[in-house]
């Protein structure tokens, strides 16, 4: 028997079924629900389903429809951790049949990403395949919505950019954790990053040995292999927190996995020593700023920007810090979408089946944008940009990029 020091019963999410009072609050609530008529819903396919303890072939087929988005575990009045009860259904079920070579290689960018960027011009080749590969139908034909366009690669990792950087030393440091998105597609948000703590008198630290959060393989069914990643994360997490460094994290997906999902799936103790270590970006902004350590020196930036708050951020409860932060720079004005869920929820909406269900959601947002007056939308997840960018031909960005321009 393993040593390892378990959550209390009573308080673990794998228990949590036991709570619900059939109020259908989560069906109400799941976007999912709303946009197809083929997912039977959260109530029925997570506590009901979950608590019968049915043998591992009589699968609720309709659980593939659920997205993790976790807007039925905010709306449950009892506690239930519906949607973590969905991905430990769906891992045991996958623990017993194959996957597909398409949710293969969904759930495993970290692995491809690796490929491409240590091979010389790597990501130029791969950008061109994936381009020639959507034209040619081949990503199709593996069941890529062929609507979509896969994530560019960027010709230089965070982590190589971030070798270059000359950073003031300071005995206040952060770690950032900047996530499989912000490493090897989009590492000028994760440099915005790194110049904003500058300007704050931070130094900023990276740990290579990290790896994927593992919300991709979660999603996907890959469960022992996100075990191992929870694994190798956590043990990270706690020597920096051992040594008084937090971690800092700029994708939502990430921070709620880093902070949460670990606990919630596999109910280790040390997960939820690990989460008190870990923040989000702006959560931690926002306390420099609650102490009065925040820079203020913000030049003017004449911009209304639209903030979709991501359902991953809210899932964190701690409200919109992006906001709190960015209204004090002089010129800035922000107002909330404010229209639900975008539909993508990670790989979902990658998925060829699952893309109308996705677009289906996303309309109510995709209006708001269209008809606001704003300059720019920003968001903190990397999935929700591509969801709207796709669904409104605009270009999304990441509310540090604001703060970044502000403190230039
Ligand atoms: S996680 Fe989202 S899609 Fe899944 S059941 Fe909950 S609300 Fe519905
Ligand atoms: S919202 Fe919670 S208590 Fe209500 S039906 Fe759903 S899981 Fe049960």
């Amino acid at each position: 028997m393993s040593d390892t020091k378990m959550i209390e019963e009573d308080k673990q999410a794998v228990y949590s079924g036991d709570h619900c009072l059939s109020c259908t609050s989560c069906m109400a609530n799941c976007p999912v629900m709303a946009a197809s008529l083929e997912y039977r819903g959260p109530k029925l396919v997570a506590p009901a389903h979950g608590r019968m303890h049915f043998s591992q072939d009589d699968y609720e087929d309709s659980l593939d429809f659920c997205s993790n988005c976790k807007s039925c575990d905010r709306a449950c009045p009892s506690g239930v951790a519906v949607s973590t009860l969905n991905m430990l259904m769906r891992g045991e079920y996958y623990r017993h049949h194959p996957h597909s070579k398409r949710d293969d290689m969904l759930a495993h960018g970290e692995r491809m990403a690796k490929l491409v960027s240590a091979i010389p011009f790597g990501s130029t080749f791969a950008n061109l395949g994936t381009k020639v590969g959507g034209a040619l139908g081949v990503l199709s034909a593996m069941g890529i919505a062929g609507q979509r366009s896969m994530p560019s690669y960027a010709s230089k990792t965070f982590y190589r950019q971030f070798k270059d950087i000359k950073q003031p030393k300071s005995d206040k440091k952060v770690l950032f954790y900047p996530g499989c998105s912000i490493n090897y597609n989009e590492p000028h948000i994760g440099i915005a990053f790194v110049k904003v703590m500058n300007h704050n008198g931070y130094e900023v630290l990276v740990d290579e040995g990290m790896n994927c959060c593992g919300s991709p393989l979660v999603v996907t069914g890959y469960l022992d292999e996100a075990k191992e990643h929870a694994d190798n994360n956590v043990s990270r997490i706690l020597k920096w927190k051992e040594q008084g460094i937090p971690v800092v994290v700029c994708c939502t997906s990430c921070s709620l996995m880093l902070r949460a999902e670990y606990a919630e799936l596999f109910g280790e103790q040390r997960m939820e020593d690990a989460a008190e270590n870990i923040y989000d970006a702006f959560e931690f902004l926002e306390e420099l700023m609650s102490k009065g350590e925040l820079k203020t020196d913000f030049k003017r930036v004449d911009k209304k920007l639209i903030y979709h708050v991501p359902c991953h951020l809210k899932t964190q409860g701690i409200g919109t810090p992006a906001v709190s932060v960015l209204k004090q720079v002089p010129g800035v004005e922000v107002e909330l979408a404010d229209a639900g869920c975008c539909g993508i929820s990670g790989n979902y909406g990658f998925k060829k089946e699952k893309y109308d269900i996705s677009m289906k959601i996303g309309e109510k947002l995709f209006e708001r944008i269209k008809e606001s007056t704003a300059d720019d939308v920003i968001c903190d997840c990397p999935t929700c940009r591509m969801q709207i960018k796709h669904g409104t031909q605009t270009d999304p960005c990441h509310p540090i990029e604001i703060l970044e321009e502000a403190y230039r």
